[in-house]
Formats: structure tokens, C-alpha cells, sequence
């Protein structure tokens, strides 16, 4: 990746004249065209998607100033510039990257470009599952313990828009993902979080290796001032301590850890030396949330914000008073005593386990989607354990029925639709509906979030009949639910 290196940002980096192009109009896209054209640079945006799917979004960027170029990009407009910056979305290997690199342009991503102007430290969060809950809840006991915090990254709001609002006495508490990471060169996190490395997105990383070499460039530019954080209990976490020079806290919910938190007699501690004793700082039973991964999660933000200097009373009351984040093992409702969990979010074939693991037995679960070349027979021996069906829907149905053929019933829905209403017709008092579907949602639905959203509204639908149905049968009296 080619050093960029004009002068005068925080830095001394020079935008003001620059000719920049940024490539994919996301959130983050966005963001970055209206950051850099306020510094004075000459800005034009490029996207594969057509004028029209960009309506929405042209107007407000010619007004600015910015030029647009939709429909596809064309190779000129990329050579004609001073820096490119592209979108987490945009693979660093298209045509035209590939071509521009080879004339030394520099291209970087929007994490690398609001690298070189946050003001104040980073707290920053990597990890194939559970950056988004740590994110927001590390944001959370930040601020409990009075410090001076913004929240953003791939969570809400792009790292560019945070850094208006940055302050040097302040930290910026960033869910970074392996496609940030990937373009990353001067991003320097003071504290930075692995929680684990598990197969994802090998579509578009390649290989495990590449994936596992994009999260680690989130310590590249630590030094021993700097803290790691990393899963004791995650092999290809630990691999990492080898290779950085920062210190390395550990976290472990098996094991007593050292340098880090872990558990101990049911109690989260932290220690942080050898030299010194550990100190409690919560029960494990009083986290609000479901499931061990979730636990996890709890020890890396106990660990980082210990390092980042809140007390463990303010941990304890901000982790009490955490919510689970939408389409994150998100409890819907009970509907004749069946529970609806929605793990829209599950989108690789680890989350859903963990999500499986989260109950003991009794689950009914829905899986399926686009595939992301994931091998499902890992789950094989957890369905078999804790599943009574599976019930598949999407393109990746089929491949999921011959992986996990001759465990338990599968049950072939196709539609969310059809999954809820037949999940929820064979639940039995006391079980689970849960939507895990270990796959990305892009064949069905916009995104994660709008499939989450069908789920719920599809389970409200379905208590809303069942309120109907219970009320006309205690209306004709043959009713077994109590009457006030
Ligand atoms: P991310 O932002 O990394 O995708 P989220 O917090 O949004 O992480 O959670 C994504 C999915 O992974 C959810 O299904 C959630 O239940 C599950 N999950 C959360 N934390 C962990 C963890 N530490 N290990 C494995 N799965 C997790």
C-alpha cells in the first residue's frame, strides 16, 4: 500500500486542493466525501449503482460541491487523482485499484483517512463476532466512569464523523472490521481488542490466513506504551501475541488469567500485573445477557476499560444496565409459552453456534440464506445436541440439508414466512424459536437488520393471532387462559 503523506492534518497532512476520489457511496462513503470537501479537497464520488438508485444522494453532493460518477467507474477519473479512498465495501482488488496502485496513487480506506486527524486515543475493536455489543458497551462504561467518549466505526456513525467531535482528553471507542482494517497503514489504536478470529468472510478475504493478517493490523502500528487485549481461549487469537510489540492483557472465561480478566468462583477480576492481585469486579450470573460468547464479551470490555482507567464500580453498574443490541440474541416475546429469540445477526456459522449454545435444548432453529462458503457440518454434533428441527430458507438451504443430514428434522421453509409459522407450530411450551441463520441475507433481504425486522414482525403477527384466538376461545368459555 503506498505511504500517503502530504502534509497537515493532526499529522501534518495537506487535503486542502487535493484531487480525491472516494469510491463506494456508503454511510461511510458519504461521510468521507463530506469531510474531505470541507477541507477544501476537489472531491468526486464514484459507484457501481446507477444515477437513479443514487437519487437520493446525488443532489445533496453536487450542492456540496462534489462531483458524482455513477453507473460503474470509469479508469480516467480514477488516474486524474491525488489520493483515493475506498469504501470497507469495495474490494482493494477491482480492476481499476489494481491498475491506479500500479502508478503508486495511494488509496486508502476512511478508517486510515480519520486515523490521520481523531484527536484524542482509540479504543479499537476487532474480532470476527461480538464487536458490535463490545463496542457499545465499552462506549457505555466509558461513559459511566466519566470519561470523555464518541462511539462509531462500522457501529452508527463512520470514524470520519467523529472527528469533529474529538477531543484530546477524549477517547474514540471504534468497531473496526477486517475490511477497515485491510486499507489501514497509520491507524494506532492505545487500546486495541481481538475477540476472536473465526472463519468469515473468506469470500471475499481469500483464505483464512489473509483474514486472520487483516484483523492484525490493528496492533501494526502499537508500540510497547500500548495495550493488546486478546481471547486466551481463541488459538488463533493467542497467535497474534507472538507477533505484536504492544502489551498483551489476556481474557479467558476457563482460565485464571495473569494479565487480563477472567473468572474466578463465579466473579469477573482483573489483574493487571503478575506483580499486583487480582480485584473483582462483578458476578457473572449479574449480566444482563444471554449466552457465554456473551460473557466473553464482557471480560475484553471489563479488560479494556480497566486499561483505559474506569473503576470497576462503574463497570459493574454500566454492564448491569446494558441492553443486548438489536438482532443480537434479541428476545422478541413468549407466545404460548414458546420463546422467540431474533439473532438476525448470526451470520456465520460461529455466532450461530454460540447462539445455540446460549439454551440448553428445546430449539427450533432457523437457518439459512446467501451462503458465504461456510461448512455447516461444524455445527453437526451442537443440532444434534440442543436443535429438535431446523428449519432452512434461502439459497443456501440446500447446502445446509446435506450438511447436516441424519441429525435431527429439517425442514425445507424457503421463506421466513413459512419458517416461523411452522417453527412456531410444532414449538411446544417451554422451547425456543430462534433465527440463527449462519448465512448473510443478501438473497432475500436488504441486510441483516431488515431480516431481523421481518422475523419480529412476523412473531408479533403470529402473537397478535394467537391474543385473537386465546381471547375468542375465553370469550366462548372454553378458554384455558385465566380470566381477570
Ligand atoms: P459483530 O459486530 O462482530 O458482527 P455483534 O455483536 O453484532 O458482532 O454480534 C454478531 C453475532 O455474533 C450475533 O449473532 C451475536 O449473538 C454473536 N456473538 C456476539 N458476541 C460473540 C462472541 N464473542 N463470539 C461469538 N459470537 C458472538
Amino acid at each position: 500500500m503506498a505511504q500517503w503523506s502530504s502534509p497537515r492534518s493532526r499529522d501534518g497532512m495537506e487535503i486542502k486542493g487535493k484531487k480525491v476520489l472516494v469510491v463506494g457511496l456508503g454511510k461511510s462513503g458519504l461521510a468521507a466525501a463530506l469531510f474531505l470537501r470541507r477541507q477544501g479537497a476537489q472531491v468526486t464520488v464514484s459507484d457501481a449503482r446507477s444515477a437513479e438508485a443514487l437519487a437520493k444522494e446525488i443532489p445533496a453532493l453536487i450542492e456540496e460541491g462534489i462531483a458524482v460518477e455513477a453507473g460503474g467507474h470509469g479508469l480516467l477519473t480514477f488516474r486524474r487523482q491525488d489520493l483515493i479512498v475506498v469504501s470497507p465495501g469495495v474490494p482493494v482488488d477491482t480492476p481499476e485499484l489494481v491498475q491506479v496502485r500500479k502508478f503508486g496513487l495511494p488509496i486508502i480506506g476512511e478508517l486510515e483517512l480519520a486515523a490521520h486527524y481523531l484527536r484524542g486515543k482509540v479504543l479499537a475493536i476487532t474480532g470476527s463476532n461480538g464487536k458490535t455489543t463490545t463496542t457499545a458497551l465499552c462506549g457505555e462504561i466509558l461513559e459511566a466512569g466519566k470519561l470523555p467518549v464518541q462511539v462509531g466505526g462500522n457501529i452508527g456513525v463512520p470514524v470520519i464523523a467523529l472527528v469533529e467531535g474529538s477531543r484530546e482528553d477524549g477517547w474514540s471507542v471504534l468497531e473496526v472490521s477486517s475490511f477497515q482494517l485491510e486499507t489501514t497503514c497509520e491507524f494506532h489504536p492505545q487500546i486495541a481488542v481481538i475477540l476472536n478470529v473465526t472463519p468469515d468472510h473468506l469470500d471475499r478475504h481469500g483464505t483464512f490466513e489473509n483474514y486472520a493478517a487483516a484483523k492484525e493490523r490493528i496492533f501494526a502500528r502499537q508500540t510497547g506504551d500500548d495495550a493488546l487485549v486478546l481471547n486466551a481461549d481463541d488459538e488463533p487469537s493467542k497467535r497474534a501475541a507472538a507477533r505484536t510489540t504492544a502489551r498483551v492483557y489476556w481474557f479467558s472465561r476457563t482460565r485464571v488469567i495473569r494479565q487480563g480478566a477472567f473468572i474466578h468462583e463465579g466473579v469477573i477480576h482483573f489483574r493487571r500485573s503478575e506483580q499486583t492481585s487480582a480485584e473483582p469486579v462483578m458476578r457473572v450470573e449479574e449480566i444482563p445477557l444471554k449466552g457465554a460468547h456473551n460473557v466473553e464479551n464482557v471480560l475484553a470490555a471489563v479488560c479494556a476499560a480497566r486499561l483505559a482507567g474506569v473503576d470497576a464500580s462503574a463497570i459493574r453498574s454500566a454492564v448491569m444496565n446494558f441492553k443486548a443490541v438489536e438482532h443480537r440474541l434479541e428476545f422478541v416475546t413468549t407466545i404460548d409459552g414458546v420463546a422467540y429469540f431474533n439473532d438476525s445477526k448470526a451470520t456465520n456459522v460461529d455466532a450461530s453456534m454460540k447462539a445455540v449454545e446460549a439454551f440448553p435444548g428445546g430449539i427450533h432453529l432457523i437457518l439459512g440464506g446467501k451462503d458465504k462458503n461456510s461448512d455447516y457440518r461444524q455445527m453437526r454434533a451442537l443440532v444434534q445436541q440442543r436443535v429438535k428441527a431446523v428449519y432452512t430458507i434461502g439459497a443456501a438451504a440446500e447446502k445446509i440439508h446435506t450438511h447436516l443430514d441424519g441429525t435431527v428434522p429439517i425442514i425445507s421453509a424457503g421463506t421466513m414466512e413459512a419458517a416461523v409459522a411452522r417453527a412456531g407450530a410444532a414449538a411446544q411450551p417451554g422451547e425456543i424459536v430462534l433465527l440463527a441463520p449462519a448465512c448473510s441475507s443478501f438473497d432475500q433481504f436488504e441486510n441483516y437488520e431488515h431480516r431481523g425486522r421481518v422475523f419480529k414482525e412476523l412473531v408479533m403477527a403470529r402473537r397478535g393471532l394467537a391474543g385473537l384466538q386465546a381471547d375468542e376461545e375465553t370469550r366462548r368459555g372454553s378458554g384455558t387462559m385465566a380470566t381477570p
